[in-house]
C-alpha cells in the first residue's frame, strides 16, 4: 500500500517539536499514538484511527526505562523497530518519534508527574512507581509532539483513567480518545508481552478473556454481589494450572474505587500471572 510521502524518522526532540510545529502552521490537526513498540494489531488500530481524526499521525516508539518496577521487565520487553517501522508506513503513519532513553532522560532529569489517587489501587497497587512513570513520559511527549487528539487503548483501562485526569489537572490542550480493546479470534486481549507466553501458557492465559464473559453473564442474568462475581472470576482463572492471580476487582470506571454492588457500569479488571509473563485484562460490565 503505498501513501506517497515516505514516513520520517526522527528521533532528536527538538526535530520533532519542530516537525509538529510546522504542521500546525499549516493548519494540520495532529493525531498522536504513543506505544513501546512491538506493534500488533491493537496498536495499528489506534494507528489508523488517528489517521481518520487528523491529518497527519505521528506514533512514538519508546520503552520507557521509568515505568518498569523491574529490570527483567523492561530487558525482556520485545522490541522489532524493523517490523515496527514496515507495519506503520503500511498504515500510512506520518511521522515516527523513536528517541533514546539519554535523550528523554538527560543527567539532571529530576522533574515527575504524579496523579495521585487513580494511580494507587489496580496495577498502581503492584507495580508501585509504574503511573508516575507513566504520567512522566506522557506529559513530556505531549509536549514533544504537541497533538491535537491522543489516542490509548481501553486494555490499559486505569493507564486511560490516570492520562485523562492528568490532562484535566494540568489543563493540556488536547483530547484524549479511548479505543476498544483489540483481541485475537479466540479472545485474548492484544499483547506485546504475548509473544513471551508458551505454547501451554498461551493456551491458559484464554482464562482472562473467559471470566470476564462469565462476569458479564452473572450479571445479565441478575448477579448484583461484587463478591460474589469475583468469586466466580477467581475460580474461572485458576481452574487451569499455571495461572496466578495478581488482583480481580470491580470498581468505578472513573474513580475506580471498589463496589460492593454492580449498581451501574462497573470496571471489571483482572491482572494474571501465566509463567513469568504478566498480562492484564478488563471490561466494563453493564
Ligand atoms: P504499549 O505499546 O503496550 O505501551 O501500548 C501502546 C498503546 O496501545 C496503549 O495506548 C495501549 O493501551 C494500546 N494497546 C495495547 N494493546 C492493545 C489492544 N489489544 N487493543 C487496543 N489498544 C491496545
Amino acid at each position: 500500500m503505498g501513501w506517497g510521502v515516505a514516513m520520517q524518522i526522527i528521533s532528536h526532540i527538538p526535530e520533532m517539536q519542530h516537525w509538529s510545529e510546522a504542521k500546525r502552521l499549516e493548519g494540520k490537526k495532529i493525531a498522536f499514538v504513543p506505544t513501546m513498540g512491538f506493534l500488533h494489531e491493537g496498536h495499528l488500530s489506534l494507528v489508523r484511527e488517528g489517521k481518520r481524526r487528523g491529518d497527519v499521525v505521528v506514533v512514538s516508539i519508546f520503552v520507557n526505562p521509568i515505568q518498569f518496577n523491574q529490570q527483567a521487565d523492561f530487558a525482556t520487553y520485545p522490541r522489532n523497530l524493523e517490523q515496527d517501522c514496515h507495519l506503520l508506513e503500511e498504515v500510512g503513519t506520518d511521522a515516527l518519534f523513536f528517541p533514546e532513553a539519554p535523550e528523554m532522560y538527560p543527567e539532571g532529569f529530576q522533574t515527575a508527574v504524579e496523579v495521585d489517587n487513580v494511580s494507587r489501587p489496580l496495577c498502581g497497587a503492584f507495580r508501585p512507581g509504574h503511573f508516575r512513570g507513566v504520567a512522566t513520559v506522557v506529559a513530556k511527549l505531549f509536549n514533544i509532539v504537541k497533538p491535537h487528539v491522543a489516542l490509548f487503548g481501553e486494555k490499559d483501562f486505569q493507564q486511560c483513567v490516570v492520562i485523562k485526569r492528568m490532562v484535566k489537572d494540568l489543563s493540556f490542550d488536547l483530547e484524549i480518545l479511548p479505543m476498544p480493546t483489540v483481541r485475537e479470534p479466540d479472545g485474548l486481549a492484544m499483547s506485546s508481552r504475548n509473544a513471551r507466553l508458551s505454547p501451554a501458557g498461551r493456551q491458559t492465559s484464554l482464562c482472562l478473556s473467559r471470566a470476564l464473559s462469565q462476569a458479564q453473564g452473572l450479571v445479565t442474568h441478575g448477579e448484583r454481589c461484587a463478591a460474589t462475581i469475583l468469586q466466580a472470576v477467581h475460580e474461572t482463572m485458576t481452574r487451569e494450572s499455571g495461572m496466578r492471580v495478581e488482583y480481580a476487582s470491580l470498581c468505578h470506571p472513573e474513580t475506580l474505587e471498589e463496589v460492593s454492588e454492580v449498581s451501574g457500569p462497573s470496571l471489571l479488571a483482572l491482572a494474571a500471572w501465566v509463567g513469568d509473563v504478566r498480562l492484564i485484562d478488563n471490561c466494563v460490565i453493564e
